[in-house]
C-alpha cells in the first residue's frame, strides 16, 4: 500500500491528510461509540455523511432518535454535510436509499451497527440467537445488498465490517455473538473476491473501543486508553481511494495497536486415498497434521485435484 503518514482521528493537517471531500460514507450505529467517531471523522474530512442509528439499548430493545440527530447537528455545527436515518439495518435498503437520496451516491459503507445479548450457552433462547443474527449477520447483508450495485456502476466502492475478537477467537457467554462476528469474515473475505473487478475493496476489523458496550467490563483506566478515537485512523486508510490493493484482510485495531491477522495452515500429512486411509494411519501422522514449524498462509482452499494425485503417487 502506498500510505505512509496519516495522524488521530481529525487532527490531522497538510497535503498528507486524506481527505473524502464530495464522497458519501454511510456509517450504521453512528448514534454512538465507535460509530460517532467515524461519522465525526468522516465530517470533518469533508465526506457527506449518512448517520444511521436505530437508537436502542445495547441489547437491541427500544429506539430514539436523540442520539443520532446529536452526530448529526455536531458535525453540521463544524462546516460539515451530514443527515440522519433513524432505519433498522435489516432494512438497509432504506438506509442506502438515504444517502441516495440526500447526496446522489454512496461511496464508503461502514457496517457498525451491533448489539449483545451475552448469556451462557446452556441458558441461551431462540430469542438472544435471532436477534444477533438480524442485526449483525442480516443487517450487514442488508446495507451492502443495497449499495453493491452502486459500487459495481460507478467502479469504486470500500467496504467495512466489524468483527470481533469474540468471533476469532471465542469468548464466554457469547455464543451468539462470536457466531455472527465470525460470520463477518467470511462475508468480507468473499465480497473481496466478488469486488475486485469493480474497484470494491472490502475489510473486516476486529476492534477494541471503549463503549457503552465494554463500559460495564472493563476498568475506568483501562477504558481511557481505548478511546474509539483510536479505531477510525486505520479503517480511514483502508477506505481512502488511496487504498487499491488492501482488500479481503482482517485487522485487530484498538489503544494504538493494529495488526492484520490471516490463516495458518500446518504442514499437514497426505495420505494415500485407497483403503490405507484409516484412523489409525491418521494418528500415525498426527504430528505432521499439527506441525506449524514451516506453515503456510492460505487464501483460498487447498487445491484438492493436486493433492489426489500427489497422494496417487505415494509409496
Ligand atoms: P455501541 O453500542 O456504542 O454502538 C453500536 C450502535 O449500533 C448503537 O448506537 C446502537 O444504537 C446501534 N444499533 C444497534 N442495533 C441497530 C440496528 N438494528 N440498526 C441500526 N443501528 C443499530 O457499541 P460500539 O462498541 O461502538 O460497537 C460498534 C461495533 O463494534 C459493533 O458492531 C460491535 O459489535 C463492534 N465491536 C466493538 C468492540 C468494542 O470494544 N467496543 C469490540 C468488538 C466489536
Amino acid at each position: 500500500m502506498a500510505h505512509n503518514s496519516y495522524g488521530l482521528a481529525g487532527k490531522e493537517v497538510g497535503p498528507k491528510a486524506l481527505r473524502f471531500d464530495g464522497q458519501t460514507v454511510v456509517v450504521t450505529g453512528a448514534g454512538g461509540g465507535l460509530g460517532k467517531a467515524y461519522a465525526v471523522f468522516f465530517g470533518e474530512r469533508g465526506a457527506n455523511v449518512v448517520v444511521n442509528d436505530l437508537g436502542g439499548s445495547f441489547k437491541g430493545e427500544g429506539q430514539s432518535t436523540k442520539a443520532r440527530d446529536v452526530v448529526v447537528s455536531e458535525i453540521i455545527n463544524a462546516g460539515g454535510k451530514a443527515v440522519a436515518n433513524y432505519d433498522s439495518v435489516e432494512d438497509g435498503d432504506k438506509i442506502i436509499e438515504t444517502a441516495i437520496k440526500s447526496f446522489g451516491r454512496v461511496d464508503v459503507l461502514i457496517n457498525n451497527a451491533g448489539i449483545l445479548r451475552d448469556i451462557s450457552f446452556k441458558n441461551m433462547k431462540d430469542d438472544d440467537w435471532d436477534l444477533i443474527m438480524k442485526v449483525h449477520v442480516k443487517g450487514a447483508y442488508k446495507c451492502t445488498r443495497a449499495a453493491w450495485p452502486h459500487f459495481r456502476k460507478q467502479k469504486y466502492g470500500r467496504v467495512i465490517n466489524t468483527a470481533s475478537a469474540a468471533g476469532l477467537f471465542g469468548s464466554f457467554g457469547q455464543c451468539n455473538y462470536s457466531a455472527a462476528k465470525l460470520a463477518q469474515v467470511g462475508f468480507t473475505e468473499t465480497l473481496a473476491k466478488e469486488g475486485l473487478k469493480y474497484n470494491i475493496l472490502c475489510n473486516v476489523i476486529a476492534p477494541i473501543a471503549a463503549s457503552r458496550m465494554t463500559q460495564t467490563v472493563m476498568p475506568p483506566d483501562v477504558l481511557e486508553n481505548l478511546k474509539p478515537d483510536w479505531v477510525v485512523p486505520l479503517v480511514a486508510v483502508l477506505v481512502h481511494p488511496s487504498n487499491d490493493t488492501e482488500t479481503g484482510s482482517i485487522f485487530e485495531v484498538g489503544a494504538g495497536h493494529m495488526a492484520k491477522l490471516r490463516w495458518e495452515r500446518a504442514k499437514g500429512a497426505l495420505l494415500r486415498t485407497d483403503d490405507s486411509l484409516t484412523p489409525g494411519a491418521i494418528l500415525k501422522k498426527w504430528n505432521d497434521v499439527n506441525d506449524f514449524s514451516k506453515p503456510s498462509y492460505p487464501t483460498g482452499t487447498a487445491n484438492f485435484m493436486e493433492l489426489l494425485e500427489e497422494a496417487q503417487k505415494l509409496p
